[in-house]
């Protein structure tokens, strides 16, 4: 199959929309759409079809779009975890292998953010669609599971092959960044990813897509054996699960 290409597609005030193309075919998929109109402008300028809509969980943020696009593609297929706006969908679910004439996803269960989250894999393109479960340096707030849920989705992702290409649904990662350096102060590790960081927001204004592999090495929340935290968690005496804990918990109210 051709190489898909990704248009990131900024929507309301901090969301991301990711639409997913080739250059042979008119066919294309949009992943969490807020805003149809701006959607559906892209669309009409590259001349590409709607043909399937994917759905990360039911917040609105990442869902608001649907019904417009449907109105205008009505022959879309809507792939969702949960019901939406009583409209005809399929729904995913953990372990599902879904074809579509692009491209394959795997769909991988990630409660914690909300219970009905789901990530989606494609590892032909190493591309992972994750939703509001792993920000750059941060992760989802807990709104519907447990905080062993929403660590044990992080981990499923941490499982996952370095090389994944992660498209997270907000750019969030300035405010993530000030955490980390009001909890863990002067830290070499985290000052080198600053560096980076700044780099990729200077240059085209968004610190997504980021390199799995490199996020295992600086996320406490998806990895809380990480370098950076390692001082701090022995200095406290804390277990991975009551340092994400704590992490979650002191981010809630940052
Ligand atoms: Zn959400």
């Amino acid at each position: 199959m051709e190489n898909l290409s990704v248009e990131i597609i900024n929507q309301l005030s901090d969301n991301y929309s990711y639409l997913l193309f080739n250059n042979n075919s008119s066919s294309s998929i949009i992943v969490d759409p807020a805003e149809a109109n701006s959607i559906i402008n892209i669309l009409k300028k590259k001349n590409l079809n709607l043909d399937y809509i994917f759905i990360t969980h039911h917040h609105s943020d990442h869902t608001s779009g649907v019904v417009n696009l449907v109105k205008e593609y009505p022959e879309v297929k809507i792939f969702s975890p949960s019901e939406l706006y009583s409209l005809k969908i399929n729904k995913i679910s953990d372990g599902d292998l879904l074809s579509t004439s692009l491209n394959e996803f795997k769909i991988l269960s990630t409660p914690g953010h909300t219970l009905d989250h789901i990530v989606l894999c494609d590892y032909n393109n190493n591309f992972l669609f994750c939703g509001d479960v792993l920000f750059r340096l941060g992760c989802g707030r807990i709104f519907e599971g447990t905080f062993e849920q929403m660590q044990n989705s992080l981990q499923k992702l941490f499982r996952l092959p370095d090389k994944m290409i992660v498209f997270c649904g907000h750019e969030y990662t300035k405010n993530n960044l000030n955490f980390l350096e009001f909890i863990f102060k002067n830290n070499l590790i985290l000052e080198k990813t600053k560096n980076k960081i700044l780099k990729d927001l200077i240059s085209n204004g968004r610190s997504i897509p980021f390199n799995l592999g490199e996020e295992k090495k600086c996320n406490p929340f998806l990895n809380q054996e990480c370098e950076m935290g390692s001082e701090f968690k022995k200095r406290k005496k804390y277990s991975n699960t009551e340092f994400f804990r704590y992490l979650r918990e002191r981010k809630d109210n940052f």
